[in-house]
């Protein structure tokens, strides 16, 4: 057993949804750390006095989940991943300063890493499907990857207006009713709607138009088998699933926290699969 004390949590407002005490816990059991990881249900108006009494709660950090990122960020010194993707998931305190970055970008990259590898030698075009939260960590990792061109289509476009004058040239941005003739030339097709979700409609996609060779991303994780992802495979595509980003993600903050790198293994992901299974409605 290795002796940290040391204790970390998620912060949310709701947090009960939260699968990062299952993963976390997961990994302080199986490295045999006498760390803790917990929840706690923080309203937006208590959420400053928080994170500035982190030390004094005894917790050397946190995960950061809605409705609280963007405060995150703005209470923090973040990394320039958070400041890209304009919030911070993740916390630490680095001799007295509070730090923060975004997870999602290594856990999108190094999901897709995982399940595709060298998915980004020959990367001609990536399509990113939404231009939210999610899509600017995607974006972001796209960009450091070195991708060409990154074409957009979001339902209100002026938010795809907005990624694109924020990344720059290499980012197009695309009506989202040209979505079926923009598949034709997606290398990598991305998803990071909510569509597909549990509860939410359905991805109108064929995916028979995406190119032979393309590989799919999915970042919806409940179901974790979208109708998207179903599709794919059933197309012999490589892909990679939302389940995977989130484990992936979270592998920094453990990392920071507890001083170990912890592994991302089938048994965990059969773990929070199980747990995924028990409600469907929840994210
Ligand atoms: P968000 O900021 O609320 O963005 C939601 C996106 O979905 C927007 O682009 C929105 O388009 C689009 N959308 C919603 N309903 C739609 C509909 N009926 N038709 C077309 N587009 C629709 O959410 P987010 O934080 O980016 O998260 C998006 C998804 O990624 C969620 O499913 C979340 O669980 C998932 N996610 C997964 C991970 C992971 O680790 N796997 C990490 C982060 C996020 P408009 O702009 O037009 O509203």
């Amino acid at each position: 057993m290795t002796t940290t004390g040391r204790a970390a949590c998620v912060i949310g407002w709701p947090v009960e949804h939260s699968r990062s005490p299952l993963i976390h816990n997961y990994w302080l059991r199986t490295y045999a750390i006498d760390g803790e990881y917990r929840r706690e249900l923080v309203p937006p108006e208590e959420f400053a006095g928080f994170v500035g009494s982190l030390a004094a709660r005894g917790y050397v950090g946190a995960n950061v989940t809605l409705p609280h990122k963007e405060t995150a960020l703005a209470l923090s010194q973040p990394d320039e991943r958070a400041r890209a993707v304009g919030a911070a998931n993740t916390l630490w305190l680095d001799d007295g300063v509070l730090r923060s970055t975004n997870t999602d970008v290594e856990g999108f990259l190094d999901n897709l890493d995982a399940c595709a590898p060298h998915w980004d030698r020959d990367l001609r075009e990536a399509v990113v499907l939404g231009a939210g939260g999610a899509a600017r960590a995607v974006i972001y990792g796209l960009l450091v990857r070195g991708a060409a061109r990154i074409v957009v289509l979001n339902r209100t476009r002026a938010r795809a207006e907005t990624l694109r004058q924020t990344f720059g040239p290499r980012v197009r941005v695309e009506p989202w009713d040209e979505l079926t003739a923009t598949l034709a030339g997606a290398s990598l097709l991305i998803n990071t709607t909510t569509l597909g979700m549990q509860g939410q409609p359905d991805l109108a996609i064929d995916s028979a138009r995406l190119p032979a060779g393309a590989i799919v991303a999915d970042l919806v994780y409940v179901p974790v088998v979208t109708p998207l992802i179903a599709a794919a495979r059933a197309r012999g595509l490589q892909t990679a699933d939302g389940l995977g980003m989130l484990l992936h993600q979270a592998v920094r903050g453990f990392t920071l926290w507890f001083g170990t790198k912890p592994e991302v293994t089938a048994e965990l992901r059969d773990l929070v699969e199980a747990d995924l299974g028990t409600d469907k409605d929840r994210r």
